[in-house]
This record gives C-alpha cells, structure tokens and sequence, in this order.
C-alpha cells in the first residue's frame, strides 16, 4: 500500500488537488478536517469538542484525530493506498503515524507539499470563506492562528520527512489551478 502525505499550509489547495491524485493513483483521501467539520455538522459529542478548538485556530487533540486514521486504515479496502490531507499536523502526530504504519508492516511513502506565501494563504482563505461557508475561514484573528500554528507546529515536519529522504515540494502558488494541479501530478509521477 502507498501511504502519500499532501502537506503544505492552509489554502495551499490540498483539498483542491488532493482528487485528482487519489483518482489517478487509486488512493483514498482522508481529510481530517472535514471528517471533523463532518462530526460538528453530524452534533457529536466529538464534533462538540472539536468546534472550539478548530474555530479558535488550534488543533484538536493528537488521540482525535489519531483515532480517525487509524480506523480508515482498518475499514477501508479496494485501494491501492491513501492520501493524507491535514494529517499530521505535528510532529508527536508525525511520530505516531510512523509507529501506527510499522504495526501495520508499512511506512510513509512520500509527502508532497505544496508551498505558498502566507499573503496568499490569507487571499485563498478569505476567497474561499465566500464559497464554503467554513466558521474557521471567516474570521481573521482565526485565520492568524492557524497561521502561527503552522509555522509552529506544522512547518517542522519538513525537517522531519527531509531527514527521512520522503519531501517532494513543489510551488503552489503562482499560475491557474489548473498549473498548480499539472505541477503536483507531475511532482508525485516524479516520485513513483
Ligand atoms: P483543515 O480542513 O485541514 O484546514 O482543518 C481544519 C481544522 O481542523 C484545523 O485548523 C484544526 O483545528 C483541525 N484539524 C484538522 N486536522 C488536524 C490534525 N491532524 N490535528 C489537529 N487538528 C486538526
């Protein structure tokens, strides 16, 4: 089984891409992101404890999301793999994947980022508050929380996959989607 990571920050258009890789590749996306924000929408004591955190700009707790993963991996079949969207987000989650993927006889394939300045992470997210609706897109002292938590928490984990030989980064930025979506499918061909 593959095991991609699609990394980069919020409003990079991991969301945006992530069909199209899983389509071509046969993997399964698994958002963490929107099965929480599909546990708010479903009432769940769950979806009750996420809402704060996750309109506040903070992460939820490593076990949450944990959690999720770990049962896609159990439950899903008939794929050649998976495409991590927004997982991990931290390096204790980093860590944890690997140990949840050894036990399993498995590790990280590759993570693939998509890179954009936090100009535009701001531009995108307010774009997108429009067409989505998402609370945690409307706000901008929400918007700068998430950003300060990635560079945190989640930029680290460049570091982290580079010392394992696994990043593959390409621009995220600039040009049409259509470009930005060219560029990663040719990114993750490039890594096969
Ligand atoms: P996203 O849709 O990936 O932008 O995620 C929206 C929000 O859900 C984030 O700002 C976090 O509050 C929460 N979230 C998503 N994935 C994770 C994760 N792996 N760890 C902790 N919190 C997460």
């Amino acid at each position: 089984m593959k095991y991609y990571i699609l990394f980069g920050p919020p409003g990079a258009g991991k969301g945006t891409h992530a069909g199209a890789i899983a389509q071509k590749y046969n993997l399964k996306h698994i958002s963490t992101g929107e099965l929480l924000r599909a546990e708010i929408a479903a009432g769940t004591e769950l979806g009750r404890q996420a809402k704060s955190l996750i309109d506040a700009g903070m992460l939820v707790p490593d076990a949450v999301v944990e959690g999720m993963i770990e049962s896609a991996f159990d439950t899903i079949k008939g794929v050649d793999g998976f495409l991590l969207d927004g997982f991990p987000r931290n390096l204790a989650q980093a860590a944890d994947l690997d140990k949840i993927l050894e036990k399993r006889g498995e590790e990280v394939t590759a993570v693939v980022a998509l890179m954009i300045s936090d100009e535009t992470i701001r531009k995108r997210i307010k774009g997108r508050a429009l067409i989505e609706g998402r609370a945690d897109d409307a706000n901008d002292e929400t918007i700068s929380n998430r950003i300060r938590t990635y560079h945190a928490q989640t930029e680290p984990l460049k570091a982290y996959y580079q010392a394992a030989g696994k990043y593959y980064e390409c621009d995220g930025d600039n040009g049409t989607i259509e470009d930005n979506r060219n560029r990663v499918l040719a990114l993750v061909e490039s890594i096969k």
